[in-house]
């Protein structure tokens, strides 16, 4: 009998690989956003054009790399962040696959300008479905530009299901959004077309919701506060005025990484329980700080679920924070004995 197993090729495994971690411009937003913060930027620009289908580029004043680092981030598993399997529960960066760079790669055109701070010149590498087409030395400030243009250039069924670039936009604010909220203390800047959407400066987190949600947006927070041995709950949830029809601004973090939990946000939801005429949703922005060790988020590609250790302690303890702080601002009647 023949043998007929043969290993793919790396082009077609990035590709394979890229339809699980981008969906749309907007997942390569998240991807290079969270390569910034992980490169320790303070400043980061993210410059879209039709609303991330012709380009997504974020530049940033982060640490940058080195030719060959560059050169090599674009391979699949290639990472500066774990190095062996235990290092997985003791994160404290955003990536840790080594994929994304590779994935995104393999389905458009991508420029990858960087230096490090004591280089005198730095490294401009362009990269076309998964081939490295040129690279060579040029002169750039400290950090790195990443360009990824015509997202699934190679994939027209990919291309041609993305939605109009008014809905597009939507998901690329969305995710913007996120990630500026998990981090007050960076810069963000977006422009769309040439305009500025959005110019976050440096600042608290309470500052960072205003300045995305407006001014009128702060007498509506409520602060949260909770801490225990084994996690801190921070954040603001909105004063129950602020509740509407849509699902609108419900922004759970855990370790600044915007999470999906439908368990954990119900947690928040109930609390709220008397408080919201029929059929509106709470606001809230809460940030839940773990040890990375009772957290698992290795279950999806694009690491918005989470796996934790002991859910229902901290169901209990997020619904039990939230309410108390409602009672303090005399929104809920405190019910002594629900503490
Ligand atoms: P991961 O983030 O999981 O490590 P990526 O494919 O996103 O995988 O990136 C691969 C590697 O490239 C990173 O580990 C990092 O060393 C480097 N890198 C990517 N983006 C940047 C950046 N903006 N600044 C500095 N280094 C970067
Ligand atoms: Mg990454």
């Amino acid at each position: 009998m023949a043998d007929i197993i043969q290993l793919l090729p790396d082009h077609v495994a990035n590709q394979i690989a890229a339809g699980e971690v981008v969906q749309r411009p907007a997942s390569v937003v998240k991807e290079l956003l969270e390569n910034a913060i992980d490169a320790d930027a303070t400043i980061i620009k993210l410059i879209i054009k039709d609303a991330g289908k012709t380009l997504v580029q974020v530049i940033d004043n982060g640490k940058g790399m080195s030719a060959t680092d560059a050169r090599l981030s674009f391979e699949r598993h290639a990472t500066s962040k774990i190095r062996s399997a235990d290092d997985l529960f003791h994160l404290h960066t955003k990536g840790f696959r080594g994929e994304a760079l590779a994935s995104i790669a393999a389905i458009a055109h991508v420029e990858l300008k960087t230096k490090q701070e004591h280089d005198d010149v730095g490294t401009v590498i362009i990269i076309e479905g998964s081939s490295i087409v040129s690279q060579e030395v040029v002169v750039t400030p400290k950090g790195t530009s990443l360009s990824v243009k015509n997202l699934f250039f190679n994939i027209p069924a990919r291309r041609n299901f993305l939605k109009s670039n008014a809905v597009e936009l939507r998901h690329v604010i969305d995710e913007f959004h996120r990630v500026a909220l998990a981090h007050p203390s960076i810069s963000f800047v977006l422009y769309n077309n040439g305009s500025e959407v959005f110019n976050l400066p440096i600042s608290n987190y309470r500052q960072r919701i205003v300045n995305i949600f407006g001014t009128k947006t702060n007498e509506k927070l409520v602060p949260v506060e909770e801490e225990t041995e084994v996690l801190k709950i921070s954040g603001f949830v909105g004063k129950p005025e602020f509740a509407k029809k849509t699902r609108g601004e419900q922004y759970f973090f855990v370790n600044d990484r915007f999470i999906k939990s439908p368990y954990l946000n119900h947690a928040i939801s109930s609390a709220f329980e008397g408080l919201l005429k029929n059929g509106n949703h709470p606001s809230y922005f809460l940030n839940l700080n773990v040890d990375p060790q009772t957290i698992d988020i290795n279950i999806h590609p694009t690491k918005t679920e989470i796996k934790f250790d002991d859910e229902h302690t901290l169901y209990a303890l997020l619904r039990s924070a939230v309410k108390h702080s409602l009672g303090q601002f005399n929104i809920a009647p405190v019910l002594d004995f629900e503490r």
